[in-house]
C-alpha cells in the first residue's frame, strides 16, 4: 500500500476530525461480504451535517409553527430564529451593514433570484437595458446557464494562467461593458481560489458589480465580503454541514427591490388588489411561500460553529489534508491531478483526477463497492472546464472537510494503489449506463428496506452529470 508523509513541523493533528459530524461513524457493507468504516470523501456534492447543527434542529422541531404569520408562542420562537438567522450569514461572510440576506434553496435558486434582478436593473448607460452578466468558462453550470440565457451574456475563456486570464476579463469589461462579473469563489473541480477582491477591484474599474458563487468557497475559508469588495454572494446549506434545502443570497439590496417578487404568492407583498400587486422590500420580496425553517436555522447554526473555530484552523486543517492528498495521488503513476491556472496556489480540499485509460465511472464504483470510499466520478456539472481540462469524459474527484483525517486520505491512496496494481477485484457490468458490480448482495440498512422494500443498493457512481 502507497502511504502518505505526514509532515510533523503542524502544531495540530489531522488525525481527528476537526469537528464531529453525523454519520462520522458509519460503517458501511462491502461486495465481499465484509464491512467497513466509511470514507467520505465527497464533501464537494454534499457534506455531513454537524453534529451541533442536527442538535439544533431537534431542539426546534418541538416548537414547529408558521413563520411570521402566528401569534401562538411557538410560532414567535420560530419567527425570532428565521430571522435571527439572517445575522448570523451576514456575519458569517462578512456582509456589509445593509446587505439583505435572502434565504433560497440552495445556490442554483440565488444565482437564478440574482438573475432574475439583474433583468430589471437600469444601469444607466443609454440603450445598454440590463446589462448582461460575464463570466469564465470554468463555472459551475449554475453559475453558467442563469447567465448564459440572458442579453448581453459573455463568457471570456480562462487562460493558463490567471494573470492572461484578468487581462483577457478586463479587456472584455472595455470593450462592452457589463452589469456584473460572476465567478466561482473556489471552483468545484480542482478547488482552486481565484483572487476575488482583485477581480471585484477589476470589475468596479469597468462599472460592472460582482457576485460570487461561494458554494465551494464558504464551507472552506473565512470570506469577507465588505473587505473584499463583493457585492453578491450565494451559498448552500448541503455543502456547509447542514441538512439540505436552505442556501442564501447575500448582498447590496437596491437591485434586489428593483426586481419584482422572484416568487410570486403569500409574504412577499405589501398590498395586493385583483388587478396588482405592491410587492415588499427587503429579503421578504424575494420570499413568498412558508420558508424552510429548519433549514434556515441549520444553516445559521452551521455559519456559527464555523465562525467559532480560531482562525485560520479550518483552512489548515483542510491544506494539510489537501497537501497529503494531492502528494499521495502524484505518487502514484499514471494518476494526474487536473489544474486550471498555473500561477493560483491557493485551493480548498477538492481535489479531480484521472487515472489515463481507466473509465472514471469503474474507478469510483469499485472504491465503494470494494473499499467502503465514497467519491463521485462524472463532468461536475461543469461541462465547459472538463472539456477545457482534456477530460470531456470526466474524471474523479475526491473531496475533504471538517470530519475528514489522514486515514481518510490514506485509505482512498492505498485503494487507488491497488486498482493500479490489479485493477478491480469484482466483476462489473455496464447496466443503466453506470457500472454495477455483480453479482452484488449488499442490502441497504434495516430500517431503510423497511420503507423502500428489499433493493439492490444503488451503486449512483458516474452520472452523465453529476453535481
Ligand atoms: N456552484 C458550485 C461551485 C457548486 O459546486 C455547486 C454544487 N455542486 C453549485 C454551485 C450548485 O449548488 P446547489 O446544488 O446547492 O444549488
Amino acid at each position: 500500500m502507497s502511504s502518505v508523509s505526514v509532515s510533523q513541523d503542524e502544531s495540530f493533528s489531522v488525525d481527528e476530525p476537526l469537528l464531529p459530524v453525523s454519520g462520522g461513524d458509519l460503517t458501511v457493507p462491502l461486495v465481499d461480504g465484509g464491512h467497513t468504516p466509511y470514507v467520505n470523501l465527497d464533501y464537494a456534492a454534499s457534506a455531513p451535517c454537524l453534529r451541533a447543527v442536527a442538535a439544533r434542529v431537534e431542539a426546534l422541531l418541538p416548537y414547529s409553527a408558521s413563520v411570521h404569520r402566528g401569534a401562538g408562542y411557538a410560532s414567535q420562537v420560530c419567527t425570532a430564529l428565521f430571522e435571527s438567522a439572517r445575522e448570523d450569514v451576514r456575519r458569517f461572510i462578512g456582509g456589509r451593514a445593509g446587505d439583505s440576506v435572502v434565504f433560497t434553496r440552495n445556490t442554483t435558486d440565488a444565482v437564478n433570484l440574482l438573475a432574475h434582478c439583474l433583468d430589471h436593473v437600469d444601469t444607466g448607460r443609454p440603450g445598454q437595458g440590463a446589462g448582461g452578466a460575464v463570466v469564465f468558462d470554468v463555472e459551475h453550470h449554475a453559475n453558467l446557464l442563469p447567465w448564459q440565457r440572458r442579453p448581453g451574456f459573455r463568457c471570456v475563456p480562462a487562460a493558463p494562467s490567471m494573470a492572461e486570464s484578468l487581462a483577457a476579463l478586463a479587456a472584455e469589461l472595455r470593450a462592452r461593458p457589463a452589469a456584473l462579473v460572476a465567478v466561482t469563489g473556489a471552483s468545484n473541480v480542482p478547488g482552486e481560489v481565484p483572487p476575488i477582491a482583485e477581480i471585484a477591484e477589476l470589475a468596479h474599474r469597468h462599472g460592472a458589480r460582482l457576485f460570487v458563487d461561494a458554494a465551494q468557497l464558504a464551507p472552506h475559508r473565512r470570506i469577507d465580503m465588505a473587505a473584499d469588495g463583493i457585492d453578491y454572494l450565494a451559498f448552500s446549506g448541503h455543502k456547509l454541514y447542514a441538512p439540505f434545502g436552505a442556501g442564501a443570497l447575500v448582498g447590496r439590496p437596491d437591485w434586489l427591490d428593483a426586481a419584482p417578487g422572484y416568487l410570486a404568492g403569500g409574504g412577499a407583498v405589501r398590498e395586493v388588489t385583483v388587478a396588482g400587486v405592491d410587492w415588499a422590500d427587503g429579503p421578504a420580496r424575494h420570499e413568498a411561500g412558508t420558508p424552510n425553517l429548519p433549514g434556515v436555522v441549520a444553516l445559521a447554526a452551521a455559519c456559527r460553529e464555523l465562525s467559532a473555530l480560531p482562525a485560520d484552523r479550518l483552512r489548515r486543517h483542510e491544506e494539510r489534508l489537501r497537501g497529503e492528498l494531492v502528494e499521495g495521488l502524484t505518487a502514484l503513476e499514471g494518476v494526474r491531478v487536473h489544474r486550471i491556472w498555473t500561477d493560483v496556489q491557493d485551493a480548498v480540499g477538492v481535489v479531480t483526477f484521472s487515472l489515463p485509460g481507466h473509465d472514471p465511472a469503474l474507478v469510483s464504483a469499485c472504491l465503494a463497492a470494494e473499499h467502503g470510499i465514497g467519491v463521485r466520478a462524472g463532468r461536475f456539472c461543469a461541462h465547459p472546464l472538463l472539456a477545457r481540462l482534456g477530460v470531456p469524459e470526466g474524471a474523479v474527484r475526491a473531496s475533504i472537510g471538517v470530519g475528514s483525517t489522514a486515514a481518510d486520505v490514506r485509505r482512498l491512496v492505498g485503494a487507488l494503489a491497488d486498482y493500479l496494481r490489479s485493477g478491480p477485484r469484482w466483476t462489473y457490468v455496464r447496466r443503466d449506463g453506470q457500472w454495477v458490480p455483480t453479482p452484488d448482495e449488499r442490502r441497504l440498512p434495516g430500517w431503510v428496506e423497511n420503507i423502500v422494500g428489499r433493493q439492490r443498493v444503488p451503486v449512483g457512481a458516474g452520472t452523465p452529470c453529476g453535481h
